[in-house]
């Protein structure tokens, strides 16, 4: 079967790539798991966007440079600030329940390092909203096929088309050919011990763009998020940063405010100095304990602000209401990824990335918080804007079925490399570590290669897992200064 765009991934990037293209298009969307297992899904806070006359673009451009130490392309997150808005109203029209006040007006929360209330919510599973709104949309478009659980192994690139290799749910291969490929994979969590992320985040999509040639950047640049749930479980639930905004105290384990002694901006200091203030504090009073208050606040009021927080809390016995939320810091999301320009172009024809596993240089070195759902919509409406739709007969090609080895590979590889990963690299880069985890991130790729094994799901995560963590710690130990 050919199709003229082929979409991988169905977060935000994917399902917003799907309706941005006109009904003329042949569209095929592709995910790994379940359409509504993603990180899109997970997103708490909200998107921030200027929607209100006493915001302004300047003001945001502002906030997401200063988050992003300057180090952000100041074209793209102009773009970003300025068109951003109207696709926000767009997921209105859509359907979208954002929260509104008694007057009609949406509700604008505050999240660490914005200036301004500008993020608009609903409650506090704006992404569950949002993905399921949109998944609705693109199921109705009768020029979409949706192959769910679905994984993509392979992208060749003929002449001017690509072929996308299928892994589906029972194990079978298969290939179909597309004019166009959109990748919008989403982020690397998975790759830590401790991570935010939903179960997809292994990095797949910018394995497959590195192996087609297109450029990787800024791999190094991940985003830790200070306030995870600090339970026993790989996959943290997350206290979103609105909590903190609606007035909660960041306490150290004595119960004391501290991060006014590394910000000005104190709680609401961007993520990577509230994450750096608490490692710094954990050295001081040498435990690694700190918690989250919001019982000050009006019982009633934190229930239906954040419901889904307030449950989460309550399956491990904690009722945010009465008394402190256990938190850490742990992975959350990668800035950097594939390379793209402005309207998502790897500068492969035709090959295209957005949402998390793209670059396109807006965050810079930290992201400001609820920029990534505005990103994600942004550049893939960009990206469709400006694809090309060929039509010509097609010949059918073949899958060449390559010869299986018979080694089902040991689940304990993946344990390794976010061991390594854990270890190496957690908010500040150990180099010593860094450089023995590519040591041996190195060996367990040339073995996971060469040796005789099922390519199955499970092998081909591990492979994008290895070489997604040997490029971080590569870069890492590249911009090491061993003087
Ligand atoms: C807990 C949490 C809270 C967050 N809160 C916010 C927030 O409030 N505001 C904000 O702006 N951002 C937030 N973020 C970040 C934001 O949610 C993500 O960056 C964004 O949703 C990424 O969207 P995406 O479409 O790029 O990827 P995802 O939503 O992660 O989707 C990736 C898709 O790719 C598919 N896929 C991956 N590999 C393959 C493969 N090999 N074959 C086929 N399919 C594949 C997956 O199945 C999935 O469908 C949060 C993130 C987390 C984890």
């Amino acid at each position: 079967m050919h199709y003229d765009i082929t979409v991988i991934g169905s977060g935000i990037a994917g399902l917003y790539t799907c309706i941005s293209a006109e009904s003329e298009y042949n569209v095929l969307l592709i995910s790994k798991s379940d359409f509504l297992n993603s990180n899109t899904y997970l997103a708490q806070g909200g998107i921030a966007g200027v929607l209100a006359e006493d915001d302004s673009f300047e003001s945001h451009f502002d906030d997401t440079l200063k988050a992003g130490k300057s180090e952000n392309d100041k074209r793209a997150v102009e773009v970003m600030v300025k068109e951003g808005p109207q696709d926000i109203l767009r997921l209105k029209d859509i359907g979208v329940e954002f929260d509104t006040g008694s007057d009609g007006r949406l509700l604008r929360t505050l999240e660490g390092g914005h200036s301004i209330r500008r993020i608009v919510h609903c409650k506090d599973s704006t992404g569950k909203e949002v993905a399921q709104k949109l998944l609705g949309r693109v199921v109705d478009r009768q020029n979409i096929s949706l192959m769910e659980r679905t994984f993509v192994y392979d992208i060749e690139k003929r002449d001017d088309e690509f072929i996308v290799y299928l892994i589906d749910h029972k194990g079978h291969k298969q290939s179909v050919t597309s004019s166009n490929v959109v990748l919008a994979t989403g982020g690397i969590g998975k790759i830590y011990k401790n991570t935010t992320n939903s179960s997809v985040a292994t990095g797949d999509g910018i394995c497959l763009a590195r192996k087609l040639g297109a450029s990787i950047k800024k791999m190094s640049y991940i985003q830790f998020h200070p306030t995870a749930l600090d339970v026993e479980v790989e996959e943290r639930p997350l206290i979103s940063e609105a909590v903190r905004g609606e007035g909660a105290y960041l306490l150290n384990e004595r119960g004391q405010r501290f991060m006014h002694k590394y910000s000005p901006m104190a709680e609401l200091a961007p993520r990577d100095d509230v994450c750096k203030g608490i490692l710094a504090e954990a050295r001081i009073q040498g435990s690694n304990h700190f918690y989250l208050d919001i019982s000050h606040k009006d019982s009633d009021y934190v229930r239906k602000r954040f419901p889904y927080i307030y449950e989460k809390c309550m399956e491990w016995n904690i009722d945010m209401t009465r008394e402190r939320i256990p938190v850490y810091p742990c992975q959350h999301y990668l800035m950097g990824g594939i390379d793209v320009d402005i309207n998502s172009s790897t500068g492969i024809q035709g090959l295209y990335a957005v949402g998390e596993c793209s670059n396109t240089g807006v965050h810079g070195k930290n992201r400001l918080a609820s920029n990534s759902l505005l990103e994600g919509m942004v550049f893939s409406r960009r990206a469709v804007s400006t694809m090309k739709l060929q039509r010509h007969a097609y010949e059918k090609i073949d899958l060449a079925v390559k010869n299986d080895g018979v080694n089902h590979i040991d689940k304990g590889i993946k344990s390794e490399i976010m061991d390594i990963m854990q270890s190496s690299y957690f908010i500040e880069a150990d180099i010593e570590k860094s450089l023995r985890g590519v040591k041996r991130l190195g060996e367990i790729t040339s073995e996971l290669r060469e040796g005789s094994y099922r390519t199955d799901i499970e092998y081909y995560e591990t492979l994008n897992m290895a070489q997604v963590a040997s490029m971080i710690l590569g870069e890492i130990i590249e911009n090491a200064d061993f003087k």
